[in-house]
C-alpha cells in the first residue's frame, strides 16, 4: 500500500484517541473537515475560531487484548503502519498547503512499549531538529513505557496523553489480560505529573487522560472519584472521555454483554460527564456536590447544575450586584465569560436587570429565575 492509503486506514482507527484539543464540545472529535480528509480534525482554539489537527496512529498492529478496541491483537483488522519519516512528510506535506495547529501521533503497541515508543519519539525528533518544526505535537505515551521512553517523548513534545481507560483496578482486569492497571498506567501518570508539575524538569508539557465510558460497569460515582484525584493530586491539564460503542469490541465485556443503553444514551453520558468536568475545573464544585441515583450514575435527562440548583433552593435567589464570582457561577445559565461580564458592568452602574449584558437570549432568560438585583 502507497503511504497516502496507509494515512487514510490508520487516522481512521485514531478517532477513538481524544486526547487532543478535538473533541471539547458537540462531539466534535466525530466530525471530519469537509474535504473528508480522515486525519485532519477541526480544533477550537483558546482565543477563539478554529484550526486543523493532523491526527493519526503510527501502527494499527498490537499485541494487546483490550476488550473494547477494534485493534485488539485478535481482532479482525487490516493492519499496516507508517514509518516515522513517512509520518512526518505526510505531515509536512499537508502543513505546507494549509496551515495546521500541530500534529498528534499514536500508535498500537508493537512489538513492546518501548519500541513502539521509539518509533514515535523518532517522527517527534526528525520534526524538531531536521526540519526545525516548532509548532505543536502531542505524543501518545503508550501503556507500560519506561520512565527513559517517556522523558525522551517529554522532550520532543508540547502534550503528551496516556489514557487510564477506567477508574480502578478491578475494572481494567475486565477489560484486558494482558495490561496491568498499576505497573502500565497509573505508575507511568505518576511519573508524568512528576516530569510535568510546575517545579519539574518538563512544566512546558501539557498532560491529558481520557477515560472510555461504558466498556466495563463502572459507575459515574467512580469516574468522578478519580477525576478529582488526577486534577487536584496529578495536576493533569485536561480529561477526555469517550463513550463505548458495543460492536467494537469483544462480546466478553460488561459494557457488550450488561449495559442496555441505547447508543444516543450513551452519548448523554459522555456529555454529563464533559459537564461535571467543566464544573469540577471552572465552575469550583467538588465532586461531593454532583448527585447521583441509586446506581451511582448522573441523571442523564438534565445537567448537573440544574439539578444542583433544583436541590438547593435556600442558596437562591443571587444577588446579581453584590453575590462573590463563585456564588454567581452556580446560577444555572450563567458561565465564567458570562459572570466576568457581569462582574466588569456592575463596577460602572447598578445592574437591574441582565438587559445590555452580552449573554444569549436562552441563557439569560435561563439566569433571570435565579437572580435579583
Ligand atoms: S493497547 Fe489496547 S487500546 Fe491500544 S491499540 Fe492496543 S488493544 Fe487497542
Amino acid at each position: 500500500m502507497d503511504p497516502l492509503t496507509r494515512l487514510q486506514i490508520l487516522s481512521t482507527d485514531s478517532q477513538y484517541d481524544l486526547a487532543c484539543a478535538c473533541g471539547s464540545g458537540n462531539h466534535e472529535h466525530r466530525k471530519r473537515t469537509r474535504d473528508g480528509s480522515r486525519w485532519l480534525y477541526p480544533v477550537p482554539l483558546a482565543a477563539g475560531g478554529r484550526s486543523l489537527m493532523f491526527k493519526t496512529l503510527l501502527s494499527n498492529c498490537c499485541v494487546n487484548d483490550c476488550k473494547y478496541c477494534p485493534l485488539r491483537g485478535d481482532a479482525n483488522a487490516e493492519r499496516c503502519s507508517l514509518t516515522p519519516e513517512e509520518a512526518v512528510r505526510l505531515f509536512l506535506r499537508h502543513h505546507e498547503r494549509q496551515w495546521l495547529l500541530g500534529l498528534f501521533l499514536s500508535s498500537g503497541v508493537c512489538g513492546s512499549p518501548d519500541r513502539t515508543m521509539d518509533h514515535l519519539i523518532a517522527a517527534a525528533e526528525i520534526l524538531r531538529r531536521k526540519h526545525r518544526y516548532r509548532g505543536y505535537i502531542h505524543l501518545k505515551i503508550i501503556p507500560g513505557a519506561s520512565e527513559a521512553a517517556m522523558e525522551e517523548a517529554l522532550r520532543y513534545s508540547s502534550a503528551v496523553s496516556l489514557n487510564i481507560e477506567v477508574p480502578g483496578r478491578r475494572h481494567f482486569q475486565q477489560l484486558s489480560d494482558r495490561k496491568d492497571f498499576d505497573r502500565d498506567i497509573v505508575a507511568p501518570l505518576r511519573y508524568l505529573a512528576r516530569q510535568t508539575a510546575p517545579e519539574g524538569p518538563f512544566s512546558r508539557v501539557r498532560c491529558t487522560t481520557q477515560f472510555i465510558v461504558g466498556a466495563s460497569d463502572e459507575t459515574d460515582r467512580e469516574i468522578i472519584r478519580y477525576m478529582d484525584g488526577i486534577y487536584n493530586r496529578l495536576r493533569f491539564e485536561r480529561i477526555y472521555f469517550s463513550a463505548y460503542q458495543p460492536g467494537l469490541g469483544a462480546g466478553s465485556i460488561p459494557g457488550e454483554r450488561d449495559f442496555t443503553l441505547a447508543p444516543e444514551d450513551r452519548l448523554t453520558r459522555e456529555h454529563r460527564l464533559y459537564q461535571v468536568d467543566w464544573l469540577l475545573r471552572r465552575y469550583r464544585f467538588t465532586p461531593d456536590e454532583m448527585e447521583f441515583g441509586e446506581d451511582g450514575n448522573l441523571s442523564l435527562a438534565a445537567d448537573p447544575k440544574q439539578i444542583w440548583a433544583a436541590r438547593h433552593p435556600e442558596f437562591f435567589p443571587v444577588n446579581a450586584n453584590q453575590a462573590a464570582p463563585e456564588a454567581l457561577l452556580r446560577v444555572p445559565g450563567l458561565g465564567p465569560v458570562a459572570v466576568d461580564r457581569i462582574l466588569q458592568a456592575r463596577q460602572i452602574h447598578r445592574l437591574t436587570s441582565l438587559d445590555g449584558i452580552r449573554i444569549a437570549a436562552a441563557y439569560r432568560r435561563k439566569a433571570a429565575a435565579y437572580l435579583t438585583y
